[in-house]
């Protein structure tokens, strides 16, 4: 069985529907995730924020033109109007919910309609088209644990009591929805349908888990920010990992992990170019020359000096004790004899962090700063030299080489981002990389 996940670009509009429901079909025993139409879950989002501030009157009103907006994709879809009965009473229960006051438990409701109406209508077209397929809620089988992450051996579980659930047949569900260990209706973060696909795959041990997107795989770097990037064919799990965590928005950072356990195959598609190769990530080989390089925005550093650290020991455990406590994740380390760096995402977490780091030694913060990451096999003798001379006019704030032998990070201002982006890529045209080409 395969996992087919489908992200909302290529479900945008009624007529990238057609063309993600005509690779599915081609399937026998799959199960199709689908994320929300593009730009549905930010305009949910607003609603959920305008009824925090407790417009509802206002929260209605854009809830009804995400409606408007949703309905003509459907008209375009079906013939007859039908299919509106089933997405209306949807709409009508988000609607009620918009006219009570706000409550922060039932927020995640409404970003969470976006995947349940794009399933919806992915499944009842399939069907209409002659592809017999039942309709899943992700709801009753993702389930967070108490430190909100999903486990996978729990949604295996879930997923083999599900009485509507076979190893045979074409199911479709939701992507980032899921409960949280109270059964509240929760998300996972932003991008999180690619997790999901992944958590399936790991459940179910699939053949394949292929996520179907609206490019033809991993670039070598930041298509966004980069003219003349090129898909990777092949990558490893950790090289995967490396990319989707430190920026390459094509996969969620998560995703990689759940496959990476159970040895199950990614490959990411693109939808509007299905014989592209694309990029298949699987087992563990040795990386060959650089192979690709991310970006990753909103890092702040700490700089914590302390004289107590020359020649100590368990100063380090102390410093990352107060990240713990704070349940703050670090990226980046690097460490003097009397200085450690770290970098951290959440800016709100700032301010108590440093009033426990003050207990140690003085405290720096650099905000508005980037991590950039060069994936491939960095510890060759020469390529760190020659990542360098592409990045020596930058203001270069950290570098972390050795922890792996995979990647090297960098922190820089985040205004440096696109051109030390840009002023590396000729690296994948150096003659120290010719074993790019057998990749590209
Ligand atoms: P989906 O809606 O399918 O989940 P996303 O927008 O989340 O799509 O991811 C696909 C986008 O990721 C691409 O359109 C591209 O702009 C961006 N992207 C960023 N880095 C990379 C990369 N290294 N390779 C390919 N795409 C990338
Ligand atoms: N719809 C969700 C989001 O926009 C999940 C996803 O697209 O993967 O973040
Ligand atoms: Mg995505």
């Amino acid at each position: 069985m395969k996992i087919l996940k489908f992200g909302g670009t290529s479900l945008g509009s009624a007529e990238r529907i057609r063309i993600a429901a005509n690779i599915a079909r081609t399937n026998n025993d799959c199960i199709v995730v689908c994320s929300a139409m593009s730009g549905m879950t930010n305009s949910l989002l607003e609603v959920a924020d305008t009824w925090q501030t407790s417009d509802n009157d206002q929260a209605a009103f854009l809830m009804k033109q995400i409606q408007n907006t949703f309905d003509g994709h459907c008209r375009d879809l079906f013939q007859g109007d039908d299919i509106l009965l089933h997405t209306e009473k949807l709409f009508q229960q988000a609607c009620d919910l918009l006219e009570k006051p706000y409550e922060p438990n039932l927020r995640s409701m409404i970003p969470a309609l976006g995947e349940q109406l794009t399933s919806l209508v992915f499944q009842m077209y399939l069907y209409a088209t002659g592809t017999v397929s039942v309709l899943l809620d992700a709801t009753e089988i993702v389930r967070l644990n108490e430190n909100d992450e999903p486990d996978p051996a729990d949604i295996a579980r879930r997923l083999q009591r599900n009485p509507l659930f076979s190893p045979r047949g074409v199911f479709v569900t939701q992507g980032f929805i899921c409960r949280d260990h109270q059964g509240r209706i929760a998300t996972l973060s932003r991008g999180g349908s690619d997790f999901t696909a992944t958590l399936l795959g790991a459940a179910i041990q699939a053949e394949l888990i292929e996520i179907w997107t609206d490019i033809d795989g991993m670039h070598n770097n930041d298509p966004r920010h980069v003219q003349g990037t090129s898909p990777i064919s092949e990558l490893s799990y950790s090289e995967a990992a490396e990319l989707a965590y430190f920026g390459a928005k094509i996969l969620h950072p998560s995703c990689v992990r759940p496959a990476r356990e159970n040895n199950v195959p990614i490959c990411i598609k693109n939808t509007f170019d299905s014989n592209a190769p694309g990029t298949t990530i699987q087992a563990e080989t040795p990386s060959a020359g650089i192979r690709a390089i991310a970006a990753k925005d909103q890092i702040n550093i700490l700089r914590i000096t302390s004289g107590r650290m020359f020649n100590a020991y368990g100063f380090l455990a102390k410093v990352f004790e107060i990240f713990s406590k704070h349940r703050v994740p670090v990226d980046v380390v690097t460490t003097s004899e009397v200085s450690v760096s770290v970098t951290i995402e959440d800016p709100d977490a700032i301010d108590d962090l440093v009033t426990d780091l003050k207990q140690l030694g003085t405290v720096d913060i650099e905000r508005d700063r980037c991590i950039l990451c060069v994936v491939g096999d960095v510890l060759q003798p020469g390529h760190f030299a020659s990542i360098m001379q592409y990045l020596k006019e930058f203001n270069i704030r950290m570098v972390s080489l050795g922890a792996s032998s995979n990647n090297i990070t960098f922190v820089l201002p985040i205004d440096q981002k696109k051109s030390a982006l840009n002023a590396l890529h000729p690296i994948f045209n150096n003659a120290t990389q010719n074993t790019l080409a057998s990749y590209a």
